[in-house]
């Protein structure tokens, strides 16, 4: 009698086997199919269920390739059958779609032959990777990557990428126009560029250097040299690139080309000069028959009184108050002139000093007008010409007493730091005050608010005192209500100008 304990036993194990087999097949996430020699389905697992829509029972028992003509369309068909033939082979993706729901996707596929314990070929196996999430994700990138590179290229700034030592890694196609170059000749160039100058490698090298403390370096203006020759003003920014772990990776320069704008601010600089010039030359030219008028009227008055009778003596009189008041409009016009003249006597000039030097000259007005004139005990040095700034506290001064209708005119003085090396500094009176309306106009030369009998004055005070203050790159504005006095705002620049 055979036992047949052990047999159960082998029976039960080998059942368990697989089950055990099936369940891990099932479960993977990779497509399994397991045929046997005449291409006959002895396994389809979950995974591939839901690559191909085809489910177990459609396909188990079944002839692989006429349960799934789409293996034969895609040249899978070969593979499987050489797998039979005892080769291992890798597909290619193939584009795959769903039979149920008809979506298509990618998969990839590895066909193996299945052997016995003798060695024999008995059938085979196919592992399909569903792979068109990747797919997917690299169509994404490969899309985002062309629309980035064609708006790069439409741009109309010039951008060049190179890697931390400066080797060319991509410029982009207003680069190659601008400057006449071909892509090939510029991939790779290494420091110095061709279209560098030797006399600005320098300035280039320190602003690339600075890149390491900030990471955004903007508005650097350099001059390039095309391919034929040619000089392009360019205004440069220049970027750190980074990566995903903030480690930096490569240069970005965009850079502008600002041709026009140069040429603009030429232009207008040519214009301003000349404009300038006209002004000096008329006014001084003008300042000679006046001077003629003003003598000749003087000897009429006093060799010829008696033959030109009372009235002649009141025109006389009206004509030397006309050519005063004339002789005063031409100064002002050629002190305006003056000033705006490029100054390259700048100098550390202390404002306490102007100021106590305008006050001492204002002494007598000061006394005459009762002014309380408070000046600080210290006011700082600034950068410019004390001959103009002397004038600009004159002027300021000055009015904060003319336009002043109390019996006290209290005028204050003071100043504070401000940005990008600036101080700023104001004269406050509790004087008559001035409209809003009225407050950007009162710096256009001749424009006054009251009639000459009022107040007297040419009107040119206060252009005269914008354009130096101007010439010292700062900013000159009112802040007043009408009836509660003014404070001018002026900013002048430090001592250091660069400091
Ligand atoms: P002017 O003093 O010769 O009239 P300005 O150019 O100095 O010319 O001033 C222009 C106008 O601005 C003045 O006519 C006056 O109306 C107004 N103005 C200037 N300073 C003051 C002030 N501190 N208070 C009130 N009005 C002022």
């Amino acid at each position: 009698m055979t036992d047949i304990t052990e047999d159960k036993h082998f029976i039960d194990e080998l059942q368990n086997t697989t089950v055990l087999q099936t369940n891990i097949l099932s479960s993977i996430q990779e497509g399994m199919i397991v045929y046997d020699r005449n291409l006959k389905c002895l396994h389809w697992n979950q995974t591939m269920e839901t690559i191909t829509g085809l489910e177990q029972k459609e396909v188990i028992g079944k002839h692989l390739l006429e349960v799934v003509p789409q293996f034969v369309e895609h040249g899978i068909d070969t593979m499987i059958k050489g797998s039979i033939d005892g080769q291992s082979m890798s597909s290619e993706e193939i584009r795959f779609q769903h039979s149920k729901n008809k979506t298509k996707g990618y998969i990839w596929g590895r066909f193996f032959p299945m052997r016995n314990t003798e060695s024999e070929i008995i059938g085979g196996v196919a592992v399909v990777t569903d792979i068109s999430e990747r797919k997917l994700f690299e169509y994404e990138i490969h899309e985002s990557e062309k629309i980035l590179r064609n708006v790069i290229d439409t741009m109309d700034d010039i951008l060049l990428i190179t890697d931390l030592r400066g080797k060319v890694l991509q410029v982009n196609r207003a680069f190659l126009h601008v400057l006449g170059y071909s892509r090939s000749e510029v991939l790779g160039q290494e420091f110095p560029y061709s279209w560098l100058f030797e006399d600005e490698m320098g300035r280039f090298v320190t602003w690339i250097t600075n890149l390491r403390q900030q990471n955004w370096l903007h508005d650097f203006d350099m001059t390039w040299k095309a391919k034929d020759g040619r000089y392009i003003p360019m205004s440069l920014s220049t970027t750190l690139l980074r990566n995903s772990m903030g480690e930096a990776v490569a240069i970005l320069n965009i850079a502008r080309d600002i041709t026009e704008r140069v040429r603009l601010a030429k232009d207008l600089e040519n214009r301003i000069k000349e404009l300038d010039d006209f002004t000096y030359v008329v006014s001084h030219d003008l300042k000679e028959p006046l001077i003629s008028v003003e003598g000749f009227s003087k000897i009429l008055q006093s060799d010829y009184q008696d033959t030109i009778g009372s009235e002649g003596k009141e025109f006389l009189d009206l004509i030397a108050g006309a050519t005063t008041r004339m002789k005063g409009l031409i100064d002002d016009l050629l002190l305006l002139s003056r000033v705006g003249r490029p100054i390259e006597t700048f100098k550390p000039v202390s404002i306490k000093k102007v100021v106590d030097e305008v006050k001492a000259e204002m002494e007598f007005t000061i006394r005459q007008r009762s002014v309380c004139l408070n000046v600080p005990e210290y006011l700082p040095r600034v950068f410019g010409n004390k001959t103009h700034l002397k004038i600009v506290f004159r002027n300021l001064i000055g009015n904060a007493i003319k336009f002043n209708d109390k019996s006290t005119p209290i005028i204050e003085i003071g100043f504070q730091s401000a940005e990008n090396n600036y101080y700023l500094f104001f004269v406050k009176d509790n004087g008559i005050g001035i409209d809003k309306e009225f407050h950007e106009k009162i710096f256009i030369i001749f424009q006054r608010l009251h009639p000459r009998e009022q107040y007297e004055g040419t009107g040119a005070g206060l252009a005269i005192v914008k354009k130096i203050i101007e010439t010292h790159k700062g900013t000159i504005w009112v802040e007043s209500h009408v009836g509660e006095g003014s404070i001018f705002f002026f900013t002048l620049p430090r001592e250091t100008p660069h400091g």
